[in-house]
């Protein structure tokens, strides 16, 4: 299996990364048998070429991108493919559509087993000691890297850790990530209810299994703020930035590339104080907003077409994370020509290896 939860993990990579390690965690918070995963078959790519379906659906609580904006942000997706893959894309216009209309589009998966995967903060009803439990795994399959990780996440968490140990780290990892969760809950939207509300727009899993039914788009780009904690596939960027997901690629049941992709704008085109200082400070005016976001969809893009890795901390590659949610830095240090195909092990197609729960699609 390939481990995408190292030390400088960024988006929750995918179903198939994430849950797969944790099925006998699956099977022990469900009681069900252990579900069948089955491996997304690779895109053909003919010629080099690739036409994408985009939808921008938008949550009216939110400031949205104009028109223009997601232009700029399309050039820039298609002009960081061409440079970094060789792929030319063409986009459709992109789909305007509301976010429930979009997620009336969900397959007919039980929501309640969805939500098995969820930890309740909006109720306060999680299980605080399996998200703890989950991150310690994280850190234990990353010895080697222990005291680097420390190092960088230490300025970031909200508390000290009280013991100079992998537990001990857990533990405020886990209070970062619910601290800075919860402050969602408090900080008003522009219609004055709160950014996160009872909706389950702002949950990872409803996204990454948004195209498990009949999904006709192959990118979905939203204003809303995707911002959750799961019992499985966080990590340390993850708790550090609470929660907060930017894209993902997961399986699409009836896409012609056989995966979808989302991409938030909210982290890019909104100066929320939390927001900022995961930016190291920075904001952005409205062109770098959307030309940030178009070259961060292009790193989903090399999840969707190619499958694509993470080749961490080689910062000349689009497919390298961003650290917590500095995009300028990220943007600033890519590199084609030192980041090529191949160049990596990460950066051979197919070294994500994507699975999907037959289960799901089934229903
Ligand atoms: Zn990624």
């Amino acid at each position: 299996m390939v481990i995408f939860r190292s030390f400088a993990s960024f988006a929750r990579l995918t179903i198939l990364t994430t849950v797969t390690a944790s099925l006998c965690l699956a099977a022990v918070i469900s009681g069900r048998a252990e579900e069948i995963w089955y491996p997304v078959p690779r895109p053909k790519i003919d010629g080099d070429k690739a036409l994408l379906r985009v939808a921008y659906a938008v949550n009216p609580s939110f400031s949205h991108m104009s028109d223009a904006q997601l232009a700029i942000l399309l050039a820039e997706a298609r002009q960081v493919t061409r440079d970094h893959f060789g792929i030319e894309l063409t986009f459709s216009q992109p789909e305007i559509i509301g976010i429930s209309d979009l997620f009336a589009l969900r397959p007919n998966v039980a929501d309640d087993e969805v939500l098995e995967w969820v930890y309740d903060f909006k109720g306060d009803s999680g299980n605080r000691d399996l998200l703890v439990e989950d991150l310690l795994e994280r850190l234990q399959t990353n010895d080697s890297q222990l005291d680097e990780i420390y190092a960088f996440a230490a300025p970031h968490l909200t508390s000290a850790p009280l013991s100079a140990t992998a537990e001990g780290f857990a533990v405020a990892l886990t209070e970062t990530l619910l601290n800075r969760l919860n402050v969602w809950r408090i900080i008003p939207a522009n219609d004055r209810r709160a950014v996160i509300d009872d909706t389950v727009y702002n949950e990872w899993t409803f996204w990454d299994t948004l195209a498990h039914g009949a999904l006709p788009y192959d990118i979905a780009i939203t204003n809303q703020l995707v911002a959750s904690a799961e019992y499985y596939g966080m990590d340390v960027h993850s708790a550090l930035r609470g929660g907060i997901t930017v894209g993902t690629t997961s399986y699409s049941r009836d896409g012609p590339f056989h995966t979808y992709a989302f991409l938030s704008t909210f982290p890019f085109s909104n100066d929320y104080v939390p927001i900022v200082q995961l930016r190291g400070g920075a904001r952005y005016d409205e062109e770098e907003a959307a030309r940030l976001a178009g070259a961060y969809l292009a790193h989903e893009i090399g999840h969707v077409l190619l499958h694509l890795g993470h080749p961490f901390n080689q910062s000349a590659c689009v497919m390298n994370p961003a650290q917590l949610l500095d995009f300028r830095a990220w943007q600033n240090n890519l590199d084609a020509e030192r980041c090529a195909l191949g160049s990596s092990a990460e950066m051979v197609p197919g070294a994500a290896k994507l699975s999907y729960n037959a289960a799901w699609v089934l229903q």
